[in-house]
């Protein structure tokens, strides 16, 4: 069987940029694009903070950017995904999801990233896609002329609800605190925005109606009083933060209470030879520039280690 030099799991900003510095360095990386090709970024709109896009840049097209970018220096993409990598023997083993043939490598770079967090509500799951969404630019459109619900206090849920303004009547956001995690700037937007009111103090206990197959209302609390009302409501966005995707390793590396890895000088993981970058090692930034950034420190990593090896 075939042994990569590299293999990177993930296809966001952190995997691509760790890419395209493997690709330089005539590595052949192979990127395992996974569950949602892309990343974050793909789902998201305007992207003003990266640098070098003075007028901002869609998500989308700067994953594209970066993707050709990796793939005119060589490096391979394939869409399939890693249920379980063994890091206990040499090379490591990847085994893949539909019992595909493993794949061998003899250093990984771990890009796996964080996925969208739900409330965990009684009938949530069977609302979803029904009304019930973790992404706006999927789905807002879909609810134009209606009212809508974005729940969280962060930079997401700020972001999801002045994108949502674009369709609904009016925009709806609730959390469970009076004090907001959001930056100043995505806060104040959202506060002076004519279609955007807060419902703060309260708690999201229920999302209705299962049997009509499509959102009615919403259960809510305030955790102030403990009294209950239900909110009547087209659709229930959910803007409260990600889960890293780390099931694959089964306690082979190192995290944290929440799962993120825990890395030493950036992106050392506790396995020489593994390497982790972007989301799912960062808990504290979470900023695209700080995974790219990660990601060409891992892909470094990789070349130096391979030297050491005599590769
Ligand atoms: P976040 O900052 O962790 O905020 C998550 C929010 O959801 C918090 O307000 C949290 O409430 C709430 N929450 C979490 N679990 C909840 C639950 N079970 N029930 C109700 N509320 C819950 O996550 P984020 O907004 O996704 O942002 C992540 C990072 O990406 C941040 O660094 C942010 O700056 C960045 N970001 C930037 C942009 C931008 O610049 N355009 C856009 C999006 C994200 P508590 O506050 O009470 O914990």
């Amino acid at each position: 069987m075939d042994i990569r030099n590299t293999v990177i799991i993930g296809s966001g900003c952190a995997g691509l940029t760790a890419a395209i510095y493997a690709a330089r360095a005539n590595l052949k990386p192979l990127v395992l694009q996974g569950h949602e090709p892309g990343g974050q970024l793909s789902l998201t709109t305007l992207v003003e903070n990266f640098p070098g896009f003075p007028e901002g840049i869609q998500g989308p097209e700067l994953i594209e950017n970066m993707k050709a970018q990796a793939a005119r220096f060589g490096a391979e993409f394939d869409t399939v995904h890693v249920h379980r990598a063994d890091l206990s023997q040499r090379p490591f083993v990847l085994h893949l999801v539909g019992g595909k043939q493993p794949i061998q490598t003899r250093t990984l770079i771990v890009a796996s990233g964080a996925t969208a967090r739900w409330l965990g509500l009684p009938n949530e799951q069977a609302l979803i896609g029904h009304g019930v969404s973790s992404c706006a630019t999927c789905d807002g459109f879909f609810f134009s002329g209606k009212e809508i619900v974005v729940v969280g206090g962060g930079d997401s849920a700020m972001e999801e609800a002045l994108f949502l303004t674009r369709f609904a009547s009016k925009v709806t956001v609730i959390h469970r605190r009076d004090q907001f995690r959001a930056s100043k700037i995505m806060l104040d937007r959202a506060q002076s925005h004519d279609k955007i009111h807060f419902l703060t103090n309260t708690v999201v206990d229920d999302v209705y109606d299962v049997a009509k197959k499509e959102v009615t209302g919403l259960k809510l609390r305030d955790v102030r009083t403990g009294h209950s009302h239900v909110l009547p409501t087209s659709a229930l966005f959910l803007g409260i933060g990600h889960v890293p995707n780390t099931a694959m390793f089964d306690s082979q590396l190192e995290a944290d209470a929440d799962g993120y890895l825990l890395t030493r000088d950036h992106v050392f993981t506790g396995i020489p030879g593994v390497f982790a970058c972007g989301d799912v090692a960062d808990r504290r930034y979470r900023q695209a520039i700080t995974a790219a950034g990660t990601g060409c420190m891992a892909a470094i990593e990789v070349e130096r280690f391979l030297e050491e090896q005599g590769r």
